[in-house]
């Protein structure tokens, strides 16, 4: 039964009420709670039901048939609603807004939050080494306008792109958006592919927020990233229903000031991702990271993803780094403290819109605490930051929260004993009323002579004395107690003292909670005062933990400090490719990469395997380490400062959709041509492979001497058409390169060595052998390259003279098969050792 297909007048009331607040949130699962369920109605219960693989039943609505139905008990509703995030639905909790007992009729009923995979903010579903951006998308007709937030930390930027449907694209995967707001009149095209191909979540939304958080744009004249601004804000603070208190001020981002790296790129240089098995384990961030807070981890994730453009600012980062190195013990004393740093920049998120518990504020203080010892160590170093060390705020709740609170607000034991008098006299109330208890039954016992008389409280009964079945003639009139409860074996009394007693600490215990609750309130509230100063804080331990990082790994894997300069000249010696050498069995080979301002290309020959293309990634590796501050892997290396870097190589994904390798390799060729400068580096691997040889030399030669002669930038083309390496007679720009490797009798040996010069033989025959191929693939493919290396100019195939008979290895042999026949259960000992005998003479024969 479909929901739209209901006659509404038909409904029960309370199915109805469910109907008005379900047509504001269309797309969304609505849980409606109803007692301790959440309940879910329609196509949502469709859609849950089979999502969460829980049953599909119906209830009564007034209607002849029942509608689908499915529910989740509440107390355990917030793993549901994590594993349906996590699948790119949204999920909005529908929750009783008044109290049954003070109302007549229908109680009211409303949203009170929404979640989403853009807006989380709890910690525990978050990934903390990854922003989590939401972002709203415009077509302003000659740009595309980007406004981007993280909720959980309160980043707020805006971006403006050309007007080019694949950099959007491109950005929104590289910004890593987790959903995307857009209006209505936004190309359908676009928004289908990033649903559809990029799994990214798509709101459509028209409405503005007017009039509130306008202090996020106080210093912003562009109307178009107002309108942004307000774009997302709407969605995020009237639909997902958010406070956005903490958002700071927007930061524009200008793309022109960082290297530019296109999706491909990222990919290919597996700077987030490995390749193959997409994860983080042997990627180039994997090795970075030594940082010590989830802050550090997201901000060098910020670093490698835009390294800068501006010398001045890359050699200050690159001061600090070297400082780091040669201090070092205060660089190990600065991770040791920063070790004790928890979230701050989320939990200062949190404080704004999350379920902030005492746990939260005592993390908040453990941070804090390590700041004057982190303040002394960035002035021995001499660093120029101003870290304030929050110590009004510090002590507030080092004097405040219990050290040990449950992770809810709402049962007490949060606040610690001496911070407030009232709740001491409330809480000495509680305990007397244990010792009055125990002073109680003791006195009881005495009176009455019952040995095993009990005093005890409970919250439905209250005080009661509890005697025995076996005793109760023992109670006498006089005592003047009431019968208050009957048990299987024993009576429970109560007598007036009792009840005085009870009402005082009852009541006690009540507002211990209540007034807990409120102090925790007023601490929270004075923590959220001091938010814009702890984001101060956070972002710059933030930094440290970074630099701390990048010297680290400088030591670790022994990188050195480049030398950027202004001249387009490119002198790295003993380069690496530092993931590869350090994961690599085998040890890594050096090698230089020299290419100064006369040599725009290094045309790179060599055998599949020997190591063109770790060459060409460990360039563009070193390129971006240098640029985002980092120490780069080689002895010494002067670096030219690049624009963007552009890749194609080996297989990618295809950001269009249905388009055939060879044309993705276009594309992508196309797209370094056309956006490249004389500044930029062009890596291009075995191009015009994907399509029939001749076709594929041409292209190759007339994209490599387009780039060469028109754009002039630093390229590296690797290639196996040998044909291409006679070019550098003609073109001085043009360097011919090779990986060595020997040939000793028939074995092959890579040296992974690059040298001057090119090389003509391909060993392709050899790889195809490493690969195991049936050996007489392997010996026909030789025969083959014979011919058609004696006669260079036969164009036709080269066809086998004998019926061709390969015996693939995979056959079955007559050894085994025999083998296979034995019954053994029917032969004798001596049988077998005959048999034994017959198949190894066989095997010799
Ligand atoms: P190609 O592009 O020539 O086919 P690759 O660059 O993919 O070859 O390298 C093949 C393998 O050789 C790499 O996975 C790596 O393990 C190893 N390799 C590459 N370069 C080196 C080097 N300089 N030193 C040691 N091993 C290397």
């Amino acid at each position: 039964m479909k929901r739209s297909e209901v006659n509404y007048n038909d409904l029960s009331p309370m199915m109805q009420q469910y109907m008005d607040i379900k047509k504001d949130y269309e797309d969304v699962l609505l849980f409606f709670r109803l007692g301790d369920f959440y309940e879910l109605f329609f196509e949502d219960a469709e859609v849950t039901s089979r999502e969460l693989e829980l049953t599909l039943t119906g209830k009564n609505a007034g209607l002849k048939e029942r509608v689908p139905m499915c529910g989740v008990p509440h107390h355990s509703a917030k793993g549901y609603i994590e594993k349906l995030v996590n699948k790119s639905y949204k999920v909005a909790l529908v929750e009783q807004l008044e109290d049954p007992k003070n109302t007549k009729g229908m109680v009211k009923r409303g949203v009170v939050q929404v979640f989403s995979k853009g807006t989380i903010v709890d910690l525990e579903y978050l990934d903390s080494k990854n922003s989590n951006y939401i972002g709203s998308v415009s077509d302003e007709i000659n740009e595309y306008l980007i406004t981007y937030a993280d909720i959980s930390t309160g980043e707020l930027y805006s971006e403006a792109l050309i007007h080019d449907k694949d950099k959007l694209i491109n950005e929104i995967i590289n910004l890593n958006l987790k959903e995307v707001l857009i209006t209505n009149d936004f190309d359908i095209s676009l928004l289908n592919i990033l649903k559809n191909n990029y799994n990214i979540n798509i709101t459509i939304s028209d409405k503005l927020l007017e009039d509130k958080y306008s202090n996020c744009y106080r210093n912003i004249n562009d109307d178009r990233v107002i309108k942004g601004i307000k774009h997302l804000f709407y969605y995020l603070s009237v639909i997902e229903l958010n406070d956005l208190d903490h958002m700071n001020e927007v930061k524009i981002v200008k793309r022109d000031n960082y290297l530019n790296m296109d999706v491909h790129t990222i990919r290919n240089l597996e700077l987030f991702e490995t390749l193959r098995l997409k994860e983080r384990q042997y990627s180039l961030i994997w090795l970075l990271d030594k940082t010590k807070t989830a802050m550090g981890a997201r901000t060098l994730k910020n670093m490698l993803m835009h390294p800068l453009k501006d010398i001045k600012l890359i050699n200050e980062r690159l001061d600090i780094v070297e400082k780091l190195n040669n201090e070092f013990l205060h660089r190990e004393n600065l991770r040791n403290n920063l070790y004790e740093v928890y979230d701050l920049e989320r939990l200062c998120g949190k404080v704004i819109c999350g379920s902030l518990n005492a746990r939260d504020l005592l993390q908040i203080k453990r941070s804090l605490s390590v700041l004057p010892n982190i303040i002394d160590i960035v002035k021995s170093l001499g660093f120029d930051y101003e870290i304030s060390d929050h110590r009004e705020l510090y002590e507030l709740l080092e004097k405040s929260i219990y050290e040990e609170p449950p992770i809810t607000i709402k049962e007490g034991y949060l606040i610690k004993t001496g911070y407030n008098s009232e709740l001491d006299e409330l809480k000495e109330l509680r305990c007397g009323g244990k010792e009055f208890i125990s002073t109680l039954e003791q006195a009881e016992r005495e009176k009455t002579g019952i040995s095993n008389l009990k005093v005890g409280f409970n919250k439905v009964f209250g005080y009661y004395i509890e005697v025995s079945r076996g005793q109760l003639d023992k109670v006498k009139d006089e005592y003047g107690w009431e019968r208050r409860q009957t048990l299987t074996n024993a009576e429970r009394f109560i007598t007036p003292t009792l009840k005085e007693k009870e009402a005082l600490v009852l009541n006690a215990e009540e507002r211990i909670i209540d007034l807990e609750y409120n102090l925790f309130m007023e601490i929270k509230s004075k923590v959220k005062e001091a938010i814009g100063e702890l984001k101060k804080t956070a972002y710059i331990l933030s930094l440290l933990d970074v630099y701390a990082s990048l010297s680290i790994v400088s030591e670790e894997y022994k990188l050195i400090r480049p030398n950027l300069v202004s001249e387009r000249n490119v002198l790295i010696k003993d380069g690496f490719h530092p993931v590869v050498e350090c994961v690599s069995k085998f040890e890594y080979v050096k090698n230089d990469i020299i290419m100064d301002e006369s040599i725009n290309t290094l045309l790179i020959t060599g055998p599949n395997m020997s190591g063109k293309s770790t060459y060409m990634r460990q360039f563009a590796i070193t390129i971006i380490l240098a640029q985002m501050g980092s120490f780069v892997p080689a002895s010494s290396a002067t670096l030219p400062i690049f624009d963007s870097i552009f890749t194609r190589i080996g297989a990618s994904d295809d950001l269009v959709g249905g388009e055939s390798t060879f044309m993705v390799e276009m594309l992508e060729a196309r797209n370094a041509i056309v956006n490249a400068t004389a500044n930029s580096l062009i890596l291009f691997d075995e191009l015009g492979r994907g399509t029939a040889t001749f076709d594929g030399l041409s292209i190759a030669q007339s994209i490599l001497e387009y780039v060469d002669s028109n754009i002039k930038c630093k390229t590296m083309f690797s290639t196996h058409y040998h044909e291409l390496t006679s070019l550098e007679n003609n073109h001085s720009t043009i360097k011919n390169v090779h990986v060595e490797a020997v040939d000793n009798d028939g074995v092959i040996t890579f040296l992974h060595k690059v040298c001057d010069g090119a090389v003509d033989k391909s060993y392709g025959i050899h790889v195809a052998s490493l690969a195991k191929m049936p050996d007489s693939v392997i010996r026909r493919a030789s025969e083959i390259l014979n011919i058609y290396e004696s006669d260079k100019s036969k164009k036709e195939i080269v066809e086998r003279s004998e019926q061709i008979s390969f015996t693939f290895e995979n056959k079955e042999s007559e050894v085994e098969k025999e083998l296979k026949n034995i019954d053994i259960m029917k032969i004798t000992p001596i049988d077998a050792i005959n048999i034994l005998y017959k198949l190894q003479d066989k095997l010799k024969k």
